[in-house]
């Protein structure tokens, strides 16, 4: 049986095209026992795989050239053999960018179509929501009346982010990158204030004028300039849950801002910094929690599904350039 892949074809400078990505077809071995044969169904693209485009070492490994991108697939079992899974089951893994993959069962977990799209596996019932829920409530700590910023706001961390500051009584104000985004967290999510930081040029000044109180927690997904201006805004006692820095991502040079630290201090601000693994041994807590606050309607999700195995690179580019409303990823058909 043949598949199609995806693999590294280049490590980039800067922005990556997608001419550092190259599909290959190969032929794939036959089922050993433990393992089972899957089908790609939605391929998650995250922001996360541009550092592992690098050869650098950060948290996650980096991909190797010649070799597979991969990330999180929700997947539908072919063949198994192995006892955890049976034909026509459904599942989400870290797996690698190809059509049909062979793989052993260990590691994926079973997933429920009757509670959620299928894709919500990959979001809000998947890393990012984890992500929004332990930067949130384990850093955040959101209290009510108090006024909190996310930027990133209509992506799939910010999304479920908002919301939860939303449900614990803040006041909650979402920067992202266009109206249509604007205007849907605001109609659809109950952001109370917003703003396009793609046509308003002074961010502090934007912030000062919706948070009039000040600000007591920002949760960060871009970095640069947004951060900037926010730091400006922040009150005694506040919070910056550092989750992304997606501005900084492309950049060839890195500047370690050292100039916010005067007012870390003189505000007594709580900088912290996180990546989702190190709450790995409470994921279930977070997977419950979110589960639940599905069904009953309490969190909304949205999710941008772009048809075709073939549009992964191009999709996964489109994450620097906002494309997206919610969690973006691909259906491989
Ligand atoms: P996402 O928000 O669904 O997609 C990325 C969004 O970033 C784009 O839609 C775009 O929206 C915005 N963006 C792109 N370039 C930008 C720029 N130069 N300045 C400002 N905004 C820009 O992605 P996500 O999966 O939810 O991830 C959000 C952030 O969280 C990323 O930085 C990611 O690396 C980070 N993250 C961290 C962890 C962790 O463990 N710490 C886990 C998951 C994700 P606009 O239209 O608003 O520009």
């Amino acid at each position: 049986m043949r598949t199609r892949q995806i693999v590294l074809a280049s490590r980039p400078l800067g922005m990556p095209t997608a001419d550092n990505l190259r599909f290959e077809e190969k032929v794939i071995e036959d089922l050993k026992d433990g393992e089972v044969l899957l089908k790609s169904w939605f391929i998650s693209v995250d922001p996360y795989m541009r550092g592992r485009m690098n050869e650098s070492k950060s948290y996650a490994k980096p991909y190797q050239v010649d070799e597979p991108f991969r990330g999180s697939i929700v997947a539908r079992v072919v063949e198994s053999k192995s006892k955890l899974f049976s034909a026509d089951d459904l599942v989400v893994g870290d797996l690698p960018w190809m059509t049909y993959i062979t793989t052993s069962a260990e590691n994926l977990r079973k997933i429920d179509p009757v509670i959620a799209h299928p894709g919500y596996y990959l979001g809000i019932l998947g890393m990012p929501g984890l992500t929004a829920f332990f930067g949130m409530k384990d850093i955040g700590k959101p209290r009510a009346g108090e006024t909190v910023v996310v930027s990133g706001a209509a992506g799939a961390v910010g999304l479920v982010a908002g919301q939860i500051a939303l449900l614990n009584g803040c006041k909650v104000t979402g920067i992202t990158g266009s109206d249509e985004k604007c205007k849907m967290l605001k109609s659809e999510f109950g952001f109370n204030e917003v703003i396009n930081y793609k046509t308003e040029k002074n961010i502090r000044k934007a912030l000062r004028a919706v948070c009039t109180d000040g600000v007591d927690i920002y949760f960060d997904n871009v970095g640069g300039d947004i951060t900037m201006g926010a730091i400006d805004n922040l009150n005694f006692h506040s919070r910056i849950i550092v989750c992304g820095q997606i501005s900084q991502y492309n950049n060839t040079r890195f500047s370690m801002v050292p100039d916010i630290l005067p007012r870390v201090l003189t505000r007594s601000i709580l900088i912290k910094g996180f990546i989702v693994r190190n709450y790995g041994d409470r994921y279930d807590e977070g997977y419950a929690w979110l589960t639940e606050k599905v069904k009953s309607s309490e969190l909304k999700y949205k999710q941008t599904i772009v048809k075709g195995f073939d549009k992964l690179p191009e999709t996964f580019l489109g994450l620097f350039s906002g494309i997206n409303q919610g969690k973006l990823m691909v259906e491989a058909e």
